[in-house]
């Protein structure tokens, strides 16, 4: 359908008047299309070849049949400390479309404009972290990794204040849900019981609508969203994804990766390494965010407390290290090329990470060099400072593969397609990023490819399949954006 003929719906406006604020987006000055995403217009149903309509559909300016704007409200426990009152400061829902096999996609405009909830911000995103969130989101779901994913960023002459003046530029944004942990806590907090159960029923209905007619709902509702967050744990991990800012209204209901800040990908595998320049203590270092995932489904637990006895929930939570771990073990034994794992494969496992981590090894370059291993350890060994404790570790899993009835080829070509060649570390987002300042966007459409292909061998871009270059090695990112 051309986008032009698109009737938007606005379900969550049947919520009530608490959990929003109408309110329209401002246009950035000279708008210009930097990227569309064709293969998730796709799946919208979209006809997106008109340019100039998508730009201006982008901008806030094209409104279509249906539309009703608004900024949603939340709170959020930021790095531990609850803020009674966030909401979307500069993000702009501007409707759902649903497709043919009845999905929705709630469209929003990040960056454009001020709301209600803008505190002291100014609305806007500026052209580097709204590249970031573009081409980081389909990154993640070309990584089978659940997610928002964005269907087109613009660029504008916009003048924008962080520090320096920069250009302001506004992503689309579309998400199953974007209703937010910090969601609920915002009415459990402000004691607005009514609005809560309003929310939960939502949220069920969007995310969960078998639960529907379920005679224990909000309780299903808690268990279905710590499955959910603990398998997205277990991806992060996984992949070697830190994301950096892992507040209460930074986390999914429907368990999906939101709000693209200070993220990185590891370079040299390091549990302790942290994205964010503000996170002094590490709390939302690589290796803690499994824990503070389950600390974030307690802040949710308390939030539902007016509508599930608390005891109940707390039954739900003690599995969510069992699920966690059942998810990781599952995905880290396909990334190993191991036809079965079990519990006594942690061991194993630890080793091989306590191993990466002394050798200080690139740990996406460690799994595909992997994927190639027949007996020949020379390209391995090179990856890492030190031979003894690799060898050893190759010794444990050349014993390990005995137990395996796949052959050779097989368990390649697996590998292959689970440990990617490409991630999107920071120095090339970095490389894409300073080109785009300057008008060039190939760099971010290559990206982008990447990002939609990452097991594919792209040869052109070899440069960026090696080890990360010593000076930009696990850098830290400041939240300003
Ligand atoms: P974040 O850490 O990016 O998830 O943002 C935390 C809160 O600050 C959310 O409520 C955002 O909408 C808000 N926020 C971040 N940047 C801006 C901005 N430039 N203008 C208005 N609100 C913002
Ligand atoms: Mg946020």
């Amino acid at each position: 359908m051309k986008l032009k003929d698109v009737k938007l719906t606005n379900p969550y406006l049947t919520l009530p008047k608490l959990c929003y604020d109408r309110v329209d987006p401002e246009p950035l000055k000279k708008p210009f299309l930097i990227h569309a995403n064709s293969e998730l217009a796709k799946s919208l149903n979209l006809d997106i070849s008109d340019k100039e309509a998508l730009t201006s559909f982008v901008n806030g300016e094209l409104a279509l049949e249906g539309t009703d704007n608004f900024a949603m409200c939340y709170a959020g426990h930021q790095f531990g400390h609850f803020v009674p009152r966030l909401g979307d400061g500069r993000a702009i829902n501007i409707g759902t479309v649903t497709n043919e096999y009845h999905e929705q996609y709630h469209l929003q405009l990040k960056g454009a404009g001020q709301t209600l909830y803008s505190r002291s911000g100014d609305g806007r995103a500026v052209l580097r972290s709204s590249i970031r969130e573009y081409l980081m989101s389909e990154a993640m779901h070309g990584l089978g990794i659940e997610t928002t994913r964005a269907l087109a960023i613009i660029g504008s002459e916009h003048s924008v204040y962080r520090q320096t003046w920069e250009k302001g530029s506004i992503v689309l944004r579309t998400s199953p849900s974007w209703v937010r942990f910090g969601t609920f806590e915002y009415f459990a907090h402000s004691k607005n019981v009514k609005e809560l159960e309003a929310l939960a029923d939502y949220a069920i209905n969007e995310c969960y609508p078998h639960l529907n007619d379920e005679a224990n709902k909000y309780f299903h509702f808690f268990a279905e969203v710590m499955g959910k967050t603990a398998r997205l744990m277990a991806q992060w991990q996984a992949v070697g994804f830190n994301h950096g800012v892992m507040n209460t209204d930074n986390m999914s209901i429907a368990g999906v990766t939101i709000d693209y800040g200070p993220y990185a990908f590891l370079d040299d595998y390091d549990v302790n390494f942290i994205c964010n320049h503000t996170d002094q203590h590490g709390r939302y270092s690589f290796g803690n965010q499994p824990r503070i995932g389950e600390w974030n489904l307690r802040a949710l637990m308390l939030a539902l407390e007016p509508l599930v006895a608390q005891e109940r929930l707390e039954k739900v939570m003690e599995h969510y290290g069992q699920m966690y771990t059942k998810y990781f073990l599952y995905l880290m034994g396909k990334k190993l090329g191991l036809d079965e794992v079990n519990n006594d494969d942690f061991d194993f496992m630890s080793q091989m990470f306590g191993m990466l981590q002394s050798l200080q090894v690139d740990y996406t370059l460690f799994f595909r060099t992997l994927s190639r291993y027949e007996g020949k350890r020379e390209a391995l060994l090179k990856l890492g400072l030190l031979h003894t404790s690799m060898n050893e570790w190759l010794d444990e899993y050349e014993k390990r593969l005995e137990a395996n009835q796949s052959t050779l080829a097989e368990r390649h070509e697996a590998m292959l397609k689970v440990n990617p060649k490409y991630v999107l570390k920071n120095y090339m987002l970095q490389e894409a990023i300073e080109k785009a300042e300057q008008g060039e966007f190939a760099l971010v459409d290559a990206l982008f490819n990447i990002a939609q292909n990452p097991y594919d061998e792209h040869e052109a871009f070899e440069r960026w399949a090696g080890v990360t270059p010593s000076e930009f090695k696990n850098q830290k990112l400041s939240c300003s954006s």
